[in-house]
């Protein structure tokens, strides 16, 4: 079957979501004839956070042919080359621990960290913190960049830190000089067809907004998919405590690591996101453990503000998914397709995911069930390996000091494939073979897996190791340090 004619797209909604999906969905069919309008209110702003990426975003530049020099200083962008939790647990030497995005030169040290890792488990008394093992860890931490030397081209892959209303604008520039139309409307209404398909975007003085495709992109408001289609919401909120945030920015940081920093609060985290012009700053909290005002004086008195200084924003969250990113002609993305919690800042990932695979779906068999059955399955798999993940880190953590994190610790409300996970991990099993037996789209690595284990020291308690037995070997640690010392010396130290 020849592929079908691209077709007209709206998206409605300017933010990062409806700009990132605008901008893909030119880049594919726009020299074929696809056309595509992006309808944004001058009246409702966008959300204006998430500043953290995972390498998906730069997967993302790259597709589009868009480099690093263009885009980095229009929006005050810096390297991410993971993410150091700190406070999660309460285990002597396991207070923080580093989160890297993998690179080549892992490959050769993941094995004896694994190694360690199981021998720990075991109840062995040997290394195995994560931050030991893996080069983005050792580049963080000495405040290197990730772009090495041309002779040494083993980079770990790497994020981005950057401003969100500065990206959204640089994209939308990008779009329309590249023939995106650009319509400041605001919806008033969706006009449904007796097919259920939809027809119009209605909007304020009267304009009618036709096309094909309707992408929603119009935030927690859902505006298509939710509220003129009745979309099911599947909300995770049994596992995931965390409904609000708090946010606030402070200055500049001069000791530059290209980390972003989540740090255990008394009912949630916060984030420390460096760019080059101030440091963004939120605290992610349940509204059943704290107020917004309790929040914002914690968020304030951490980051060394007074009430006086600051203007903190709060944020309400709606943490679930759709059961279906796609129906009819309408496909969810961004905030109006879901949102796990920020804590792996996976959301413009799951964007670009459900853009780039929309379109192989599309191309595949137009508006047919057939393809969009097994896109909504993949990504809505995807959403579902994700928010075990990070449900991993609440039920993991290694504190008592309050009731939210002793409920995280007691919650029952996990899924089967994260109870095998975790019965994986304390019954010695492979953790690799559980990841792919449990999830049909793994999200995260064996890797991440390990590393968030073994980052809060998640062992047999610290009296109970024991030296190894006779004729067992721990793997070479000072070996591994060596290597990523040598590997570490090709990078230079980032100055912005
Ligand atoms: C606290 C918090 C932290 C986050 N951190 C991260 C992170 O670190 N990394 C990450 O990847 N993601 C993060 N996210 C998610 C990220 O912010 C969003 O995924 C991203 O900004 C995309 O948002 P959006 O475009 O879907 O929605 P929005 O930014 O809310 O945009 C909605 C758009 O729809 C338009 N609109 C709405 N209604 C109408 C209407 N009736 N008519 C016309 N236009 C309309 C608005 O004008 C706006 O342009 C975070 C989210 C939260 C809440």
């Amino acid at each position: 079957m020849s592929a079908p004619t691209p077709p007209h797209i709206v998206v409605l909604g300017g933010g990062s979501a409806g700009w990132i999906t605008a901008c893909l969905l030119h880049h594919r069919w726009g020299a074929r004839g696809g056309r595509v309008t992006v309808v944004e209110s001058p009246d409702i702003g966008i959300i204006g956070v998430g500043e953290g990426s995972t390498p998906q975003l730069k997967a993302m530049f790259d597709h589009l042919g868009i480099t690093e020099a263009e885009w980095m200083a229009a929006c005050d962008a810096t390297y991410k080359l993971g993410i150091r939790f700190s406070g999660w647990s309460e285990r002597a030497g396991f207070e923080s621990y580093f989160h890297p995005f993998p690179g080549p030169v892992d490959l050769h040290t993941e094995p004896a960290f694994t190694h360690n890792v199981m021998l720990a488990r075991r109840g062995a008394d040997v290394p195995a913190h994560p931050d030991d093992w893996f080069l983005a860890s050792v580049l963080a931490e000495a405040g290197k960049g990730s772009q090495a030397a041309e002779s040494f081209p083993f980079a770990p892959s790497y994020g981005y830190h950057f401003d969100a209303y500065k990206l959204g604008a640089f994209l939308r520039d990008w779009a329309v000089a590249r023939g995106v139309v650009h319509r400041p409307l605001t919806v008033e209404q969706v006009e449904v067809g007796e097919d259920g398909e939809v027809a119009a975007l209605l909007c304020e003085g009267g304009e009618r907004v036709t096309g094909d495709l309707f992408v929603d992109c119009s935030g927690f408001r859902a505006v298509i998919a939710g509220d003129a289609l009745g979309g099911e919401f599947l909300p995770f909120a049994d596992n995931l405590f965390n409904d609000r945030a708090v946010v606030v920015p402070t200055a500049r940081v001069t000791d530059f690591k290209p980390q972003t920093g989540a740090v255990a609060m008394q009912a949630g985290w916060r984030w420390h996101i460096p760019l080059t012009t101030r440091t963004g700053n939120g605290y992610v909290y349940s509204s059943k453990y704290i107020s917004d005002e309790d929040a914002a004086a914690e968020l304030l008195g951490s980051v060394g503000l007074s009430e006086d200084d600051a203007e903190p924003r709060f944020l309400r969250m709606k943490v679930g998914r759709m059961r279906e990113s796609w129906r009819g002609n309408c496909l969810a993305a961004g905030l109006s397709q879901g949102f796990i919690e920020p804590l792996e800042a996976t959301a413009l990932h799951i964007v670009i995911a459900t853009a780039l695979e929309f379109a192989e779906a599309y191309e595949a068999g137009g508006f047919t069930a057939q393809h969009r059955d097994t896109f909504n399955a993949n990504i809505g798999a995807r959403y579902d390996a994700i928010c075990d993940y990070i449900v991993a880190h609440y039920r993991m953590n290694q504190r008592s000091d309050t009731q939210y994190w002793r409920d995280n610790a007691a919650n029952q409300h996990l899924t089967d494939g994260l109870k095998a996970m975790l019965t994986a991990w304390f019954t010695h099993q492979d953790i690799a073979a559980a990841n792919a037996q449990q999830y049909r789209i793994p999200a995260y690595a064996p890797m991440s897996w390990h590393v968030l284990f073994a980052g809060y020291g998640t062992f047999p308690p610290a009296d109970r190791m024991q030296a190894l037995p006779q004729g067992v070997q721990a793997a070479d640690l000072d070996g591994v340090r060596e290597l990523l010392a040598k590997s570490a010396g090709n990078f230079a130290a980032v100055d912005w």
